[in-house]
C-alpha cells in the first residue's frame, strides 16, 4: 500500500458526510461569494445562550475551571442532570449512571459503540437524523429502517416495529421530537411500541429526547417512564437545543449502571471528558431560571405557525403540522420529473434541493439524507422574516418549473 495516496481506513471510508453539515457550509461559501442566501438547512436555534449561563462560564474560567474534568463530567453537572430528570421527567436516576459527552452526538455514539457488536441490527424509524445510520455502521452494526410517511405523520406504529424485529435485533433508536420531521409520539402511541418491545427483553432503547423541550404539545413522556422497559432504556438529552448552546458541546447519557460505566471508559480511551468550562456553563442551565426555554419555545411555535401556513399555500407540496422540534418536512414528489428554466429534468429530492439553493438561494436539506427520499427538510429556527422571504422564494423557484 501506498500511503502518500489514499489509505483512510474502510470504516472511514464506507461513512457519508453529514449532510446537514454539509448543507450548512455550502450555503456559508455562497455568502462568502455575495450571494444572500437564507440557511434553513443546519438545525440549530437561532437565539443567543442566555446571559447567566453565559456568566456561569465566566465564572468558571476565573476559577480555575480550566483542569480535565472526570471523564464523565464533573460531579455537579451530573448532579443538576439527575435533579433535571426528577424534576421534569419524574425519574430516579444516580450522578453515576449519567455520562457527560461532547455534545448529544457524541453521547449517543458512546452508547452504541458501546453496545453493537458487528452484526447486530439497530431498528431506525425513519425519516431519522442523518448521524443514526452512520453511527450504527461506525458500529459495524446493520441499520435497519422502519418507514412511516406523511400520511402516517411520521410515526411507526406497534405493528411496524414488530415486524421489523428479528433474533439479531439488538436496539431500537427513538427520536421524539423527531428531527427531521418534528413529530412527537404521545404517550399512548408510546405505549403502544412499548407493549411490542416488553415481549423482547434483549433490545436495548435508546431514546433521543434532544429536542424534549421544543414541544407544542403541552405533554412529553420520556420513554424511560415506562416500568416495562425501564432497565434497559438509554436517554440521550442535552443543553444544545433547550438551552441554545449547539456550540458549547455538551450532551449525555442517562443509562443502567453497567452501561454509563462502559460508556465512561469508552470516552475515557478517546476524548476524555468534555469542556470543563462548557459543563459549568451547562450546569448553569439545568440550575438556573427555566423562563428561557418556554420563552424559546413559544417563539419556535410561532414560527411553526408561520412556515406551515407559508408552504401549506405552495402547490405541490404537501405538508404536515410538525408538534415539535423546528423542522418541516414536506414531500415534493409532485415537482419529480418537471423541468428547470434551463432545460433540466428534476429526478429526485436532492435535485429539487439543489435547484432550490440554485435558483431561490435557500438552503435546505434532501430527504434522502434522513432515508427518506421524496422530501426536503426546511429547519425554521430563524426570524419571521427569513421564513416569509424563503418561503416565497421557494414558491417563486418551484412556479418556474414547467
Ligand atoms: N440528536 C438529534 C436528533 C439531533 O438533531 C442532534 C443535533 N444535530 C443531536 C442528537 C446532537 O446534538 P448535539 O448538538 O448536542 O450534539
Ligand atoms: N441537529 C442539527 C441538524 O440536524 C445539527 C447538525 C448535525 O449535527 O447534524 O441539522
Amino acid at each position: 500500500m501506498d500511503c502518500t495516496n489514499q489509505c483512510l481506513s474502510d470504516r472511514v471510508s464506507a461513512l457519508a458526510v453529514s449532510a446537514t453539515l454539509a448543507m450548512s457550509q455550502k450555503s456559508q461559501e455562497l455568502r462568502a461569494q455575495g450571494v444572500d442566501v437564507i440557511n434553513l438547512s443546519v438545525g440549530e436555534p437561532d437565539f443567543n445562550t442566555p446571559d447567566h449561563i453565559k456568566q456561569a462560564a465566566v465564572r468558571a474560567i476565573d476559577q480555575n475551571y480550566t483542569f480535565y474534568s472526570p471523564v464523565p463530567g464533573y460531579m455537579s453537572l451530573r448532579e443538576a442532570i439527575a435533579a433535571k430528570l426528577l424534576r421534569e421527567n419524574g425519574l430516579t436516576y444516580s450522578p453515576q449512571q449519567i455520562v457527560v459527552g461532547n455534545g448529544a452526538k457524541q453521547a449517543l455514539c458512546n452508547v452504541i459503540l458501546s453496545l453493537i457488536n458487528p452484526g447486530d441490527e439497530v431498528l431506525i424509524p425513519v425519516p431519522a437524523w442523518v448521524s443514526y445510520v452512520e453511527m450504527v455502521k461506525l458500529a459495524q452494526g446493520t441499520p435497519v429502517t422502519v418507514h412511516a410517511g406523511i400520511e402516517d405523520n411520521f410515526k411507526i406504529t406497534p405493528e411496524r416495529l414488530r415486524r421489523a424485529i428479528t433474533p439479531r435485533t439488538r436496539m431500537v433508536l427513538i427520536c421524539s421530537p423527531s428531527n427531521p420531521t418534528g413529530s412527537v409520539y404521545t404517550r399512548q402511541e408510546l405505549q403502544g411500541l412499548v407493549s411490542v418491545l416488553a415481549d423482547y427483553p434483549g433490545i436495548m432503547v435508546v431514546a433521543d429526547e434532544i429536542y424534549e423541550h421544543i414541544n407544542f404539545t403541552g405533554s412529553f413522556t420520556s420513554l424511560a417512564s415506562f416500568p416495562e422497559i425501564a432497565d434497559r432504556t438509554v436517554i440521550i438529552n442535552g443543553v444544545s437545543k433547550a438551552y441554545a448552546m449547539t456550540g458549547w458541546r455538551i450532551g449525555y447519557c442517562a443509562a443502567p449502571l453497567w452501561l454509563a460505566k462502559g460508556v465512561s471508559k469508552l470516552q475515557g480511551q478517546y476524548t476524555s471528558g468534555a469542556s470543563s468550562i462548557a459543563q459549568k456553563a451547562a450546569e448553569a442551565a439545568y440550575n438556573g431560571p427555566q423562563e428561557c426555554v418556554q420563552e424559546m419555545c413559544r417563539a419556535f411555535q410561532r414560527r411553526r405557525d408561520l412556515v406551515v401556513s407559508l408552504a401549506s399555500q405552495i402547490p405541490g407540496l404537501t405538508v404536515n403540522r410538525p408538534d415539535g422540534a423546528f423542522y418541516l418536512f414536506p414531500q415534493v414528489t409532485a415537482y419529480i420529473g418537471r423541468k428547470t428554466p434551463d432545460g433540466q429534468t428534476l429526478q429526485t429530492s436532492a435535485d429539487i434541493a439543489m435547484y432550490i439553493l440554485r435558483q431561490a438561494h435557500v438552503a435546505v436539506v434532501d430527504g434522502a439524507a434522513f432515508c427518506a427520499p421524496g422530501y426536503i427538510r426546511l429547519s425554521y429556527a430563524t426570524s419571521d422574516d427569513n421564513i416569509t422571504r424563503a418561503m416565497h422564494r421557494i414558491a417563486d423557484a418551484l412556479a418556474g418549473l414547467s
